[in-house]
């Protein structure tokens, strides 16, 4: 295919990102980067442009993963962050342009990115340098040291040379230096954990990592640079109520909801970003029984205190039972919940793979396809800050399209089989043509 400056697609079937019911036979006119007009096909007439005829073929708003870690690592989590911290970080600045180029063939035209590598990768994708979706940097996370993303097993200095996704902060002033020099470099948000995320011993799901004033500051900081949302890791009931306080915009997993923070998060226009299918198979994922115990480095600070009580498997499962408990109690009650698949590097998950898999876990746990579409498409879109320009179907929106061969709203397998997109669109340019670069 080729597409004009300007061009209509026509006799095409709209799925719009916001209810999502298919709207058939309709025309969507393109000009430049932009979405100019759409119309039912009754009152459509030609006016000289390039008319691309699609009958049979759906159109929706390019995907959004509103968190992934285009970091360029690799590793399988035996080691934790060893194998990637093992590497040159020019290295894992190339490969996480091929991590983002996955994102942007499985569909995804936006991702927003907690790595350090989001924030220069985005300068290339904007002007066109190579093909890769929109790219919403959060820049590195703030961390407190021994938090996750410290990696206790190197020197803390090698450590803030060189992690990934991480700038480590304590205390007030630590956290508002970190908030401005994050933001210097052109992050488009600020992402803190409120939470240790389970690497290491130093780093449990269970402990709160930042105090109150911290958080405070963090989001007081962001907020005065107007258009700067703040996203909290929180894996605890007490963080996520501290995080809300302090004035997040998003929850990042959640999953220790109660009714009255769900209200809360509804009253304030707080977005959940559940990360569902990693955190519900938590266990499951983890790569535990394959280790040589003998073998293995074991930086973790609590070992005495916790290696003979390993979690039992009915913990474990209370646990990913919990996830979801969340996940439906939060859906139940109305928040706003984004996709967003916590893609962190390869093999242990797929770039593009995971994120779609994410979108079946929705659906799985009680979304309709309807409603996961909206939570990949213009939900995730004010994850990004970024509703005026992306999400829907609309004029005056950059056209970030996919055009598919079946309806995507029949079943949540269409969009899970990348092989149903015969193009992608992004601001308005064939980016994408039967899963190749078209540039
Ligand atoms: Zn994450």
């Amino acid at each position: 295919m080729f597409f004009e400056e300007t061009y209509v697609l026509t006799n095409i079937t709209i799925i719009d990102g916001i209810d999502n019911d298919p709207q058939s036979n309709m025309f969507l006119r393109v000009k430049g980067r932009n979405i100019e007009e759409i119309g039912s096909m009754d009152a459509y007439a030609a006016d000289g442009r390039q008319e691309i005829d699609l009958a049979g073929h759906y159109i929706m708003p390019g995907l959004i993963d509103a968190h992934i870690h285009m970091a360029g690592g690799r590793g399988t989590g035996e080691w934790g962050d060893t194998e990637i911290l093992c590497e040159p970080k020019e290295v894992r600045a190339m490969r996480s342009i091929y991590e983002a180029q996955k994102m942007l063939k499985a569909g995804f035209t936006t991702v927003r990115d907690i790595s350090w590598n989001s924030l220069y990768m985005k300068r290339i994708f904007f002007d066109n340098t190579l093909p890769g979706p929109k790219v919403i940097a959060c820049g590195p996370g703030l961390a407190r040291a021994g938090g996750h993303c410290d990696s206790p097993q190197f020197p803390l200095d090698f450590v803030k040379q060189n992690h990934f996704w991480a700038i480590i902060a304590d205390g007030e002033d630590e956290c508002r230096r970190a908030v401005r020099q994050v933001l210097r470099e052109g992050a488009d948000q600020i992402k803190f954990w409120a939470t240790g995320g389970g690497n290491w011993g130093t780093d449990r799901i269970t402990d709160t990592h930042y105090s109150q004033e911290e958080m405070n500051i963090i989001c007081k900081e962001a907020h005065m640079i107007k258009g700067t949302m703040v996203c909290a890791h929180c894996e605890t009931e007490e963080t996520i109520r501290m995080a809300i306080e302090a004035g997040v915009d998003t929850i990042e997993h959640g999953e220790e909801l109660t009714p009255e923070l769900c209200d809360l998060m509804v009253e304030r226009d707080i977005i959940l970003v559940p990360t569902l299918f990693l955190l519900a198979n938590w266990y499951d994922l983890l790569p535990i029984g394959d280790i040589d115990e003998t073998r293995l480095v074991r930086p973790d600070a609590f070992l005495y205190r916790d290696y003979y009580h390993p979690i039992p498997r009915a913990e474990q499962e209370a646990y990913m039972k919990q996830v979801i408990d969340s996940f439906e109690l939060a859906l139940k009650k109305g928040v706003k919940i984004a996709l967003g698949s916590d893609t962190v590097y390869e093999p242990s998950c797929e770039y593009g793979e995971q994120s779609l898999v994410e979108f079946a876990e929705l659906v799985k746990h009680g979304m309709t396809v309807k409603q996961a579409i909206r939570a990949a498409t213009y939900t995730a879109a004010e994850a990004c800050g970024m509703q005026r320009d992306i999400g829907s179907i609309e004029a005056g929106k950059l056209a970030d399209l996919l055009i598919l061969r079946d309806d995507p709203t029949r079943d949540v397998e269409v969009l899970c089989n990348t092989e149903n997109i015969r193009c992608i669109v992004t601001d308005g340019r064939l980016t994408v043509e039967e899963g190749r670069f078209a540039w």
